[in-house]
């Protein structure tokens, strides 16, 4: 079982396989429709409809303004629900 060769969507900075043989994919993304630069990182599963945001300015007092903690968190979110999730991706036609 492998999805090695499949190429990442844009944007995709992680990604992670569950048990059940979906991905579960790290993104940065912009919090409000007003945001212009991306402020969260987003880990969401392509098997069932778990996801998470991390928002930079939690920690934005860090060198890093919070992108750094952002995504530790959602690598750690991804990692610990794609050991858990078992429901398959729907297959692509
Ligand atoms: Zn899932």
């Amino acid at each position: 079982m492998t999805t090695q060769t499949a190429t990442w969507p844009e944007g995709v900075i992680a990604r992670y396989l569950t048990v059940g043989g979906a991905t579960v994919d790290i993104t940065h993304d912009t919090l409000t429709a007003e945001d212009t630069e991306p402020n969260v990182s987003v880990a969401a599963c392509g098997g069932c409809l778990a996801y998470t945001n991390r928002e930079w300015r939690l920690r934005a007092d860090r060198w890093d303004n919070g992108k750094v903690w952002s995504d530790e968190a959602a690598h750690a979110w991804a990692q610990s629900h794609a050991e858990t999730c078992r429901a398959m991706p729907k297959p692509s036609a």
